[in-house]
């Protein structure tokens, strides 16, 4: 049996960040990663987008959050940028002037910078946009590109230096509670053990608190596809900005010199190694047929991830109300790799039984917004209490 101070079930972004963090305080953290290598699912197939104004209000602000760590990351921390320079345009149809009115309004009551654009400046940046379809759009110039793997292999080299551990290959199967200490044993029947116990397991949180005799808090996966396309000699697309349409049905990104593209689907669906859907690529190749002069003729290669949600759309980090030392950090939705160093440092905050850091508590970061017990994340149940 092995111990120690906390152990950390998933090795995707948010298992990581939380374990540099931890690491950093002189705790004795190991990290169980089911797959062979961490960042297999979710955290490898993003779009890799840090944008201050997409997400619901708390994603925001720990999106904020976040900006410092990833504009200054510690010494060493990648040889290069986290974040380079991207921008974000989002177009409206006709019939959707409220919706655009809104997000320019509410943008900039954020602070951030957000810029109307005619039909006409759309084509100027984008300029395989059929711009007679759009009355204009929303620019965030301030959004970014973010370099996942450089993230995610920063967090995990210095938790490394750190003295910390990753155990790949190592699939919870089973925890049990003794007095003090949480036991968990891998489907090799390896055994571990810790006072504290953080669910950090993606799609896969509500399986682990099962396990755990901990009543889940009904996390929906949902699988969101991309496929990358060819683009035609001569254009280049490098300085394109990512562009989404505003009814969320599509959006396209350039990626090393093709585009990334996505339907935006979020279909729910159960915890799995999920894969595309042929048919969610060919609505992402009509869509973007449709809006653009682009002809694709044989889509490149795709790819599904799933976005987990719980049913008010906001993460949850905190400590389970009814079981000691089971920490939930989960629900991060479409916006986990933005939100990581920011959702990291809260969660070791909270489980050393710390304040929360000074610069969080000005954004109006509160415990309350992301406990497992705030009113709204089991609507039935608050419904029936009520
Ligand atoms: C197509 C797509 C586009 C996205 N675009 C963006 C974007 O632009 N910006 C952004 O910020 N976010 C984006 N996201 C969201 C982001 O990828 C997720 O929020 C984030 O990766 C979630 O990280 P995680 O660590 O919680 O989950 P994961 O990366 O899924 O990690 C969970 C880990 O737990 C492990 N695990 C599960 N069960 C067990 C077990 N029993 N034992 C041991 N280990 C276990 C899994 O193997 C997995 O590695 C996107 C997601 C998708 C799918």
């Amino acid at each position: 049996m092995t111990s120690a101070d906390i152990i950390i079930i998933g090795g995707g972004i948010a298992g990581m960040s939380a374990a540099y963090f931890l690491a950093q305080k002189g705790k004795k953290v190991i990290v169980l990663e089911r797959e062979d290598q961490p960042g297999y699912h979710s955290t490898g197939r993003s779009a890799a987008l840090y944008s201050e104004t997409y997400g619901p209000k708390i994603i925001r602000k720990m999106s904020t959050a976040s900006r410092s760590f990833f504009l200054t990351p510690p010494e060493g921390f990648t040889d290069h940028p986290i974040l380079t320079p991207r921008g974000m345009m989002i177009a409206g149809m006709p019939g959707e002037e409220k919706e655009l009115q809104e997000l320019l309004t509410e943008g900039r009551a954020n602070g951030a910078d957000v810029q109307a654009l005619s039909p006409a400046q759309i084509g100027e940046l984008i300029p395989i946009i059929d711009t007679t379809q759009f009355i204009g759009g929303a620019l965030e110039p301030a959004a970014m590109d973010i370099d996942v793997h450089a993230l995610h292999w920063g967090f995990i080299r210095h938790f490394k230096q750190m003295n910390g551990e990753i155990i790949t290959r190592a699939d919870v199967a089973k925890i049990d509670k003794t007095d003090e200490n949480w036991v968990i044993t891998t489907s090799r029947n390896d055994q571990f053990s810790a006072p504290v116990i953080v669910n950090a397991a993606g799609a896969w949180v509500d399986e682990i608190a099962k396990a755990a005799n901990v009543t889940p808090l009904g996390i929906t996966p949902k699988r969101r596809t991309a496929v990358m396309v060819d683009l035609p000699a001569g254009i280049n697309a490098e300085k394109w900005h990512m562009t989404a349409t505003i009814d969320e049905g599509l959006y396209f990104k350039p990626d090393a010199g093709r585009l990334l593209v996505s339907p935006a689907d979020a279909t729910p669906t159960t915890p799995q190694d999920v894969q595309p859907e042929e048919l969610d690529v060919a609505i992402a190749i009509d869509r973007l047929m449709t809006v653009t002069s682009l002809k694709v003729g044989r889509p490149g290669e795709s790819w599904a991830g799933l976005r987990s949600f719980f049913a008010d759309g906001d993460p949850v980090s905190g400590f389970d109300p009814a079981q000691n030392g089971f920490y939930w950090l989960a629900g991060q939705g479409g916006y986990g790799i933005q939100t990581a160093p920011a959702m990291g440092e809260f969660a070791a905050c909270m489980i050393c039984g710390e304040d929360i850091p000074a610069g969080m508590k000005k954004l109006g970061i509160t415990q309350e917004a992301l406990s497992p017990t705030r009113p709204g994340l089991l609507p039935e149940i608050t419904e029936a209490t009520s």
